[in-house]
């Protein structure tokens, strides 16, 4: 197919006519005609009509043989997305894989994240995970991906960049690990035009220099190595291979040599027809050539994990120039060129699914990402660490029964203890290679036996392991390691912490710690367990003084009752004295006329010192205090109980007031911080703090906060209101 023209629907259909029973090919025809339905009118920044994308994406996908409902999923991928057509619309009218197919490159929605580029990580995670579950929607998204780099001329500069580099951290590396290297390198090639046009050119034009020198040349190798083979009989099917641009610069740059070093190093691939003739070829190319010690590789008896298979050697060719080649047979070809596709594709009219040929099968790593998408909660951490595994070369050694392992280059034993199992690496003491004892940083060679050292008496992971490891799989473990004993250590911490508080209001913790009072207190802050608690305490999540305060909340209103009891002997004996006495409960309010009476401060619109107040008489629990505003106290009920009541003004035993307020801004990243930070800055104590952020971007962030009088109040809104995207500051009355 070529690159440059579109290919039309009516041969999209025929090619897959070739291959496809009529029942699927008119499912396949369905979709296109529902796509082409809703997409009706739209048209894309080349000013062709919007379903030629579509169309193409569904050409490449026939061009790899994919089934009809793959070929379905490339004319509807964009519909969701870009369409009013719901998923659900698209299960109704299809099936329910097609809409899975559909939803899994269906990008989220842009209001609930804080920055783009949190968005694009979780856009990233959700491909991931819905890939590990149907490898169909990688195919799809590649298909889509490689028709946009072929028209991203039409595009703005920066979102060229943005793509191209986008393509060449995920997807490009992506095709590779699915060995579908014909996608690899043009994605790659054509995004690297647009990354770096210069060195682009320049490479380009470096190949063109002595080109037809080099061709010759190469033909020549060619005609001696065909003329070789005829003479034993083998058949076989040998040409140059191709350089790509993109593959070329890279290894410039990471082996730090000059292009000539690269291009001097001439190349020829043989195809033939057995494995056995693969051999036979090696042997005679051995004996023709000297072969280049250390470059012989044997991928066929030992796969590549992205299925690759082939012989590859190195020769001292026939003008003394190194000479490289590559055997294998027509059906590694394929797998060479289309990689997990080939295995896809139609095959004697069903494709492979499940069992010996199942992707998690085949492609061992894949199983990787499934497990690790639930142990990594943060989406940024998760694809930075998929990107780290994307990228890396690999490593391979052995178990000492035999068994292959894979590991980014560079992994050393420790690596090797994690993948084999998380509790095996919590406690290597040691490793031997080869039979041999070498340290924990030791690097692993292809080939290596390894076998790891564990002792029961082992200190556990150590903040080093962090930086010696290789793999982000023993990475992520060793930290989750440290989460948890720093968790040991914060429920201890927020365990004392809550006792002290409870003991400072002279309680004791068996009578406050009862199962009814943590369940209660546990279900109101969210938390699972008394542990999970503590921990929250331990690093400060929430104050130890608020969870105490709720802890005690009932005894302490039964210990008020109490006191009221007594209050009320006391009122009939005493004689009136003019003088108030402060309260017992320390409220700072003085009831007109009575003393030595319960006063609370109500929690619905939390009055602080130099605010009007009004209180009114609770049946058995006192005085309650409202600010005179609240619509709490306008009720029949409060005015019939109404009590005069003021301020103490008592500068020696200031008190402090919690209180609630409602901020809301424009929800950018790092609003919350700023906000925390402002009221830090005044010394005011935050005591809770939520935050959430409606549909329209604007945030609604909740603090209760420690404050002492109104005028306190008022240089907190104040600074709260300085923020930067802010637009109101409320006290809150509930
Ligand atoms: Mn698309």
């Amino acid at each position: 197919m070529s690159k440059d023209k579109n290919i039309s629907i009516e041969d999209v259909i025929e090619n897959a006519s070739t291959y496809l029973d009529s029942e699927e090919l008119e499912f396949v025809v369905r979709a296109y005609e529902f796509a082409n339905q809703a997409h009706e009118g739209q048209i894309r920044k080349s000013g062709e009509p919007y379903i030629i994308h579509p169309v193409q994406v569904a050409g490449i996908l026939v061009n790899f043989k994919m089934d009809h409902e793959t070929i379905a999923g490339g004319f509807l991928h964009d519909v969701v997305e870009d369409t009013d057509v719901s998923l659900e619309d698209i299960e109704k009218n299809f099936n329910a894989e097609v809409a899975m197919l559909v939803d899994g490159v269906t990008k989220l929605g842009k209001f609930k994240f804080k920055s783009k580029e949190a968005l694009q990580a979780e856009n990233h995670r959700k491909m991931f995970v819905a890939m590990a579950k149907d490898i169909r929607v990688i195919l799809i998204k590649l298909a889509d991906r490689l028709h946009n780099m072929r028209t991203l001329k039409h595009l703005p500069p920066e979102k060229q960049r943005r793509i191209s580099n986008e393509t060449l951290e995920i997807f490009a590396p992506l095709a590779h690990r699915l060995g579908m290297s014909t996608i690899k390198w043009e994605l790659e090639d054509t995004a690297f035009r647009y990354m770096n046009p210069q060195q682009y050119y320049r490479i380009v034009q470096l190949m063109d220099q002595k080109r037809d020198q080099r061709e010759s040349y190469i033909d020549e190798v060619m005609k001696e190595v065909a003329d070789q083979l005829k003479e034993v009989n083998v058949e076989a099917n040998i040409s140059g291979r191709p350089k790509h641009i993109y593959s070329t610069y890279r290894k410039m740059k990471t082996q730090n040599i000059e292009f000539t070093e690269i291009y001097d190093l001439l190349a020829v691939r043989v195809i033939v027809k057995s494995i056995k003739d693969c051999y036979a070829v090696l042997g005679i190319i051995h004996t023709c050539w000297k072969p280049m010690p250390g470059r012989f590789k044997d991928y066929i008896a030992m796969p590549k994990p992205n299925l690759y298979q082939s012989l590859h050697t190195t020769v001292i060719g026939p003008k003394g120039d190194p000479l490289e080649v590559q055997i294998r047979t027509e059906e590694m070809h394929e797998i060479a060129e289309y990689g997990i596709a080939a295995h896809w594709a139609y095959k004697e009219g069903k494709p492979l699914k499940q069992g010996e040929n199942s992707v998690e099968k085949r492609l061992p790593w894949f199983r990787e990402i499934l497990e690790r998408q639930t142990e990594e909660q943060d989406a940024e951490e998760f694809v930075e660490s998929l990107k780290i595994d994307l990228f890396s070369d690999m490593v391979y050694v052995f178990t000492p029964k035999g068994e292959v392992i894979e590991l980014p280059s560079g992994s050393i034993p420790l690596d090797f203890a994690y993948r084999i199992h998380t509790e095996i690496g919590n406690k290597t003491v040691g490793a031997r290679v080869n039979g041999k004892m070498e340290p924990l940083d030791y690097k692993l060679s292809n080939g290596d036996i390894v076998e790891v050292i564990t002792s029961k008496h082992s200190y556990g992971p150590s903040q080093d392991w962090l930086k010696i490891t290789q793999s982000s799989q023993a990475r992520s473990k060793i930290k989750q390691y440290f989460k948890h004993q720093k968790r040991e250590e914060n429920i201890e911490k927020g365990k004392l912490d809550i006792e002290t508080g409870i003991k400072a209001l002279k309680l004791t913790s068996k009578e406050v710690l009862t199962d009814e009072n943590i369940s209660r207190v546990c279900e109101k802050f969210n938390f699972k367990t008394l542990e999970d608690l503590y921990a929250a305490v331990g690093y400060q999540g929430i104050t130890a003084s608020l969870i105490v305060t709720r802890l005690t909340d009932k005894i302490r209103k039964q210990q008020e009752q109490e006191e009221q009891l007594e209050q009320v002997i006391e009122k009939t004996n005493s004689d009136k004295r003019t003088r108030p006495k402060h309260t017992k409960d320390n409220s700072g309010i003085e009831v007109e006329g009575i003393d030595n009476i319960l006063v609370r401060l109500s929690r619905c619109c939390n009055p602080v010192p130099g605010d009007d107040i009004t209180g009114y008489i609770t049946k058995g629990r006192g005085v309650s205090v409202h600010r005179s505003d609240c619509p709490n106290v306008q009720t029949q009920e409060a005015r019939e109980r109404y009590l005069k009541v003021k301020w103490i003004d008592d500068l020696e035993h200031q008190k402090e007031y919690y209180l609630d307020l409602e901020i809301s801004g424009y929800d950018r990243h790092g609003l919350i911080n700023d906000v925390l930070q402002s009221v830090n800055e005044i010394s005011t104590q935050i005591a809770e703090v939520s935050g959430r952020a409606d549909k329209n971007k604007i945030a609604h962030i909740h603090i209760t906060v420690l404050i002492k009088n109104k005028e306190h109040l008022r240089e907190v809104i104040s600074t709260i209101k300085q923020v930067k995207d802010i637009y109101a500051v409320t006290r809150t009355v509930h």
